[in-house]
This record gives structure tokens, C-alpha cells and sequence, in this order.
């Protein structure tokens, strides 16, 4: 299907961008090249913008999985980038601290395991783009027609690291609190059972993992999270389990 369709707020729901990067131009092997050199020299800063300069650097839609080998960066510099996307290797950077893609507009999204960064205490994320921000409540896009492929064959459970195929893999969105911020995430599911492990999300946000689409209803708008707040939150509609039986069942 081609276009748009409205949400329940009568926002355009967007389709989760491709992966359209080419990944033979000179800008993606100069990214590679320098992400070598940060690994090599064991770098606490990952900034690719000065290394490729601006022109090459608008060229990045995507980071290369090899952004998992960066385990003593804790800084990533990523301001004002074109990125569509965050591979789920930048779970592997167990050091990373501090993450900037500040004006990155067509960063909507997360993969849920940048959880895995235990260390990661701040962050600057242009939060009107994200799906559900508070401000906003930019529709989700639908998951049971719009899945999300990552480059490699295969993709990993966010919560159990089990190796499935695309046709196993049970995709969620879930917000959670990443640095500073509530982040739309998306989860890789293998079984109920990992599900249930999912944290709960903050209050103002829908409280259950969910598959995004037209007929999600999120909470009301203008509401931000802080943590001091106890206001009631929106009980669960439809919760996840359903959606992925349904979806087994088609
Ligand atoms: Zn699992």
C-alpha cells in the first residue's frame, strides 16, 4: 500500500523507513574506516561528523553494526544527522554515557536494546519526531503489515539474545526512559515469556508493549512525563499478549 493513513488523532501514519543505505559509496566505507580507528585506539568519543565532514556525513542513514566493537566510547556525537535508523548493536557499547543525535528529525525510533547501556545517563534527543512523544502523539506505525528489517539475515530477542528468523521475530513498540528521555523503542520478541519481562513503561505513556497502527489509542497529549507525577494512566486496551497470538493465528 502505498501513502498514508490516519490515525486515531488524525495524524498521517508514516511507514517505518527502509534501510536504503548504500553501503559500497565512499561516505559508508569512510564511516567504517573511522569506526576501525575509534575501536583501535580505544576512543572515548565517537564522532563521525568530523571525521567524514558534513557532506559525507549527510550521506548516513544508517550506523554499520560494527558500532557493537566501540566498548570504551561514551560519548556518541551525532548532531544534526540524516539517520533513519540506530542499528541494535549500539547495545553492545556497554561504556556509552552520553548520546546526542540532538536534531536528527528523522530519528523516530529506537532499538530496545540500547536498554543494555546501563551506563547511558544522558541524552539530547529531538523529541517531536519520536512516535507517542507526550507533545505530540505521533502515530506508531503498524507492525503487523510494516515489520522492520535490520540489515543482517537474522535478527536477535531484545530481552533473551535468541537467534530468530524474520518470520519467528514478534516486533513491539514499548516507550521507556533512555538518558533523559522517554523513547519509543523498538522489541524483537521470541515468546511470551520475554514479553513478561519487559519493564513497565513511565506514567503518560501507553503502558504495555503494542503494534502500533490506526486504531492504537494513546494518551492525551500535552502531559509530560516527570517522576513525580502518580496520575492515573490508560489501562491497557488490548494488551500485547493478544496482538501476538492474533498474529500467529493469521
Ligand atoms: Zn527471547
Amino acid at each position: 500500500m502505498f501513502g498514508t493513513i490516519k490515525g486515531d488523532i488524525g495524524m498521517n501514519i508514516s511507514k517505518v523507513k527502509l534501510d536504503k543505505q548504500d553501503r559500497h559509496s565512499p561516505a559508508w566505507q569512510k564511516l567504517c574506516e573511522y569506526i576501525k580507528i575509534v575501536a583501535d585506539e580505544q576512543r572515548e568519543e565517537f564522532a563521525p561528523r568530523e571525521f567524514l565532514g558534513a557532506d559525507l556525513f549527510a550521506q548516513i542513514y544508517t550506523l554499520p553494526e560494527t558500532i557493537g566493537t566501540l566498548t570504551r566510547v561514551k560519548r556518541v556525537r551525532l548532531y544534526g544527522s540524516n539517520l533513519k535508523r540506530i542499528p541494535p548493536e549500539i547495545g553492545e557499547m556497554s561504556a556509552l554515557e552520553n548520546f546526542d543525535p540532538y536534531t536528527s528529525y528523522d530519528l523516530c525510533w529506537f532499538p530496545y536494546e540500547i536498554t543494555r547501556c546501563k551506563n547511558l545517563r544522558d541524552s539530547r534527543i529531538s523529541t517531536r519526531a519520536l512516535y507517542g512523544n507526550y507533545k505530540h502523539r505521533k502515530p506508531f506505525p503498524d507492525l503487523r503489515d510494516n515489520p522492520v528489517r535490520y540489515f543482517s539475515e537474522t535478527v536477535r530477542c531484545s530481552c533473551c539474545r535468541r537467534e530468530l528468523s524474520y518470520q519467528e521475530v514478534n516486533q513491539a513498540w514499548i516507550s521507556l526512559c533512555i538518558g533523559t528521555d522517554v523513547v519509543p523503542l523498538l522489541v524483537n520478541l521470541c515468546s511470551e515469556a520475554c514479553e513478561r519481562q519487559l519493564p513497565t513503561p513511565p506514567p503518560h505513556y501507553l503502558p504495555y508493549a503494542h503494534k502500533g497502527g490506526p486504531d492504537l489509542k494513546q494518551p492525551p497529549r500535552g502531559i509530560p512525563y516527570t517522576k513525580s507525577r502518580k496520575e492515573e494512566i490508560p489501562a491497557a486496551e488490548e494488551p500485547l499478549l493478544k496482538f501476538i497470538r492474533k498474529n500467529r493465528e493469521k
